[in-house]
């Protein structure tokens, strides 16, 4: 190859990396355009965070190969500390939405889940869905439902960094967030937190299983296996490589899921996270 060569060959080798950079921005843009309106919110450290207007639904943990487990309901003498010695046994710590009703009942059962390194949300104190009846109209019955249960987890919160709410159904309003937050002692409250995968059993046109909820699975209209159950949940997350996952504290199969499914994940690569652990939440507009 003369000099002449040489020279045209690198300038041929630029102009192709320039092309391919183009193409990226090109398609960077493309995509960016076609997402919906989100703002990315930095998670400081100590700072007052508040309800939101709507349910929280990004995390941050697409494409990052993390999952975050979480289970509503609990806690249960009859299924928490099962599921505890799995997700021990696994290595794995989660996030436990819990009702107040039943933290109430289980006080040593919330001294284990801090114990044993998971995080505990609030998930009201009765489970009622807070859009309707008395709810709708009356505040103050809302703010009972999140200051009760925040009475009964306060002690076991210590050395979270925040203090978590899942509303029950992810019913939630604006008006509910204009209200506890001006609550002083719920000012370290995040929520209401959503998810990604578990919402309910969905399919496409051809039949695949893109989506699965645990409560439906087993319901006597589904009778999924647990097998099956777990399709939905893997193609749900590894469609967004990462995610929220949203399990219950309750159901006898959900125990055979959750040994199923964290395998399924740990041979997918994928890396088990609480909320605590996650750096950005992304709030729709
Ligand atoms: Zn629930």
């Amino acid at each position: 190859m003369n000099l002449a060569e040489s020279r045209e060959t690198r300038a041929s080798h630029h102009f192709l990396i320039t092309m391919i950079l183009l193409a990226a921005l090109v398609s960077v843009g493309i995509s960016a355009c076609t997402r919906p309106q989100t703002t990315a919110i930095e998670v400081p450290a100590d700072a007052d965070f508040l309800f939101q207007e709507k349910n929280i639904a990004r995390f941050g943990l697409r494409g990052s190969h993390k999952v975050a487990l979480t289970f509503d309901d609990g806690p249960s003498s009859r299924t928490t500390p099962r599921l505890l010695d799995l997700l021990k046994a696994e290595g794995v710590r989660a996030t436990f939405f819990l009702v107040g009703g039943h933290a109430r009942k289980n006080p040593s059962l919330l001294a284990r889940l801090r114990a044993e390194g998971h995080v505990i949300g609030n998930h009201s104190d009765t489970h009622a869905n807070l859009t309707q009846g008395l709810y709708s109209e009356e505040p103050e019955s809302v703010i009972r439902e999140i200051q009760d249960t925040h009475t009964v987890i306060a002690p076991y919160l210590v050395g979270q960094k925040h203090s978590y709410f899942r509303a029950p159904y992810g019913a939630w309003t604006r008006q509910h967030a204009t209200t506890l937050n001006e609550i002083a002692e719920l000012s370290t409250y995040i929520g209401p937190i959503y998810w990604t995968a578990g919402g309910r059993i969905k399919f496409n046109s051809e039949g695949a299983i893109l989506d699965a909820a645990d409560w439906q699975c087993w319901s006597s209209k589904s009778q999924m296996s647990v097998e099956q159950c777990a399709d939905g949940y893997m193609a749900a997350l590894e469609g967004h490589s990462g995610g929220v996952a949203l399990l219950h504290d309750g159901p006898e199969n959900t125990l055979a899921l959750v040994s199923v499914l964290v395998q399924r994940l740990k041979v997918a690569g994928y890396e088990f996270v609480t909320l605590d652990d996650l750096e950005t939440l992304d709030q729709y507009q």
